[in-house]
């Protein structure tokens, strides 16, 4: 399966640090940017590269030449005019006639590719785009995904409303059927053009979640952090393959203000220093998940569809002050009957309504979490009873909707 990396980018944004080379020459850590991304296929097996280049194409080729001194093969399409990131695959579409990889070549990144592969695999799709939550959805192009992955919508900045926090992270498996929504000979982006065009046709886009790193290094600030992270092993430790510690968090009177029944996007108001207290999690390197009984939903006051509304309004309310959930878990349940609207396939003794550990146990499946070294926090006995069932770390309870509770617990659980 062939790679295809983009790397014809000028990086005007930080030539203060680079100065006269192509941006995917940039170094971090000592390396081109680029040879850390053919390292990372490699150790995936995946060792035919096809390198589209533009501005300085000829120092990528210069240093890497056949790829025989890192052990793979690399072929070369060099631009003649820039042709946005995605104009070049039109000129190189006799050379993808299977499904290939899509890198670009100014993102550092750890990926466990084989798990992304094989979700491509699983649902056919025809393009699979790697997505995260990232601390500014505000200004970001985001993408709305079904329950199964499948992309429904896209939306560009400037986007007003409320959204989930799901940013196209520039990481994509295409199959060759993908190139027919490429014009040839013109310059166009997969996220303004190729991707909504593409939709509107019908394809099957899937979005892959993942909270593994990848990130630009667009500024001389975000350059700098990156070159920290590689460093620090951050990047490789956030590969999916190694196990995380979580912060599982109860969602009403914990991060937002709870309301009794809450069954509209009106009612859902934030805590003071909830953000504050989800961003120190993210800057911490936990997973930040929200595992929330919602028998709202059993009782019919809520359908999926406006709890979805209430969840997005509470991602972008996070995400105007930089935080941000990795998950979300609901339990739509409700054991005992006897309400006249409600609705009976919900009514059932489940294994995911808190104190059960159900939602925990499905997260540290689904995201590797490491529950030895995982918190939960919660405002009823039974958020605690759910996390010492999950066998967490320590499990403990805060004072219901009142200020700066959850900051302070976890700021004495980070000491
Ligand atoms: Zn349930």
């Amino acid at each position: 399966m062939k790679v295809v990396i983009t790397a014809g980018g000028k990086g005007t944004r930080i030539r203060s640090i680079a100065g006269e080379i192509p941006k995917a020459m940039i170094p971090v850590n000592g390396k081109p940017i680029l040879e850390h991304q053919i390292a990372l296929a490699k150790r995936y097996g995946f060792t035919d590269f096809l390198l589209l280049t533009g501005y300085l194409g000829n120092k990528i080729e210069d240093y890497f030449g056949n790829g025989s001194s890192w052990g793979v093969t690399i072929e070369y399409y060099q631009e003649k005019e820039p042709l946005g990131t995605a104009g070049a695959f039109a000129e190189v579409s006799d050379r993808l006639t299977s499904d290939f990889w899509v890198f670009y070549g100014d993102t550092v990144m750890d990926v466990d590719m084989v798990r992304m592969l094989d979700f491509h695999r699983v649902h056919h799709a025809d393009a699979t785009l790697f997505l995260h939550p990232n601390d500014h959805p505000f200004d970001s192009d985001l993408v709305e995904i079904a329950g199964d992955g499948r992309v429904s919508d896209f939306h560009p900045k400037p986007h007003e409303g409320y959204f989930r926090n799901l940013v196209n992270a520039a990481l994509y498996i295409f199959s060759p059927s993908m190139l027919r929504h490429i014009p040839a000979g013109t310059k166009c982006d997969f996220g303004k053009e190729v991707f909504p065009q593409a939709l509107a046709l019908g394809t099957n886009l899937y979005g892959y979640v993942s909270a593994e790193y990848i990130k630009d290094m667009g500024t001389p600030d975000r350059y700098e952090k990156v070159c920290a992270d590689v460093a620090s092993g951050k990047v490789a430790r956030l590969n999916s393959r190694n196990k995380r510690p979580a912060f599982f968090l109860d969602r009403d009177g914990v991060i937002n203000r709870e309301v009794d029944l809450l069954s509209s996007p009106e009612q859902m108001a934030l805590l003071p220093g909830a953000a504050e207290a989800i961003s120190r999690l993210n800057c911490a390197g936990y997973l930040a998940i929200a595992v929330t009984n919602q028998p709202v939903i059993a009782r019919n006051l809520c359908s999926l569809h406006d709890l979805q509304h209430i969840h997005n309004k509470m991602e972008t309310l996070l995400g105007e002050a930089h935080a941000y959930l990795d998950a979300i878990y609901f339990c739509p349940h409700h054991p005992d009957g006897g309400y006249p609207e409600e609705r009976p396939e919900y009514k059932i003794a489940c294994s995911c309504r808190k104190p059960k550990p159900g939602m925990l146990l499905q997260a540290a499946r689904e995201w590797n979490i490491d529950m030895s070294a995982s918190y939960m926090i919660g405002d009823r006995p039974a958020d605690v009873q759910a996390g010492e069932a999950a066998q967490v770390k320590k499990s403990i309870m805060i004072t219901s909707n009142t200020a700066n509770a959850l900051l302070e617990a976890v700021n004495t659980l980070l000491q």
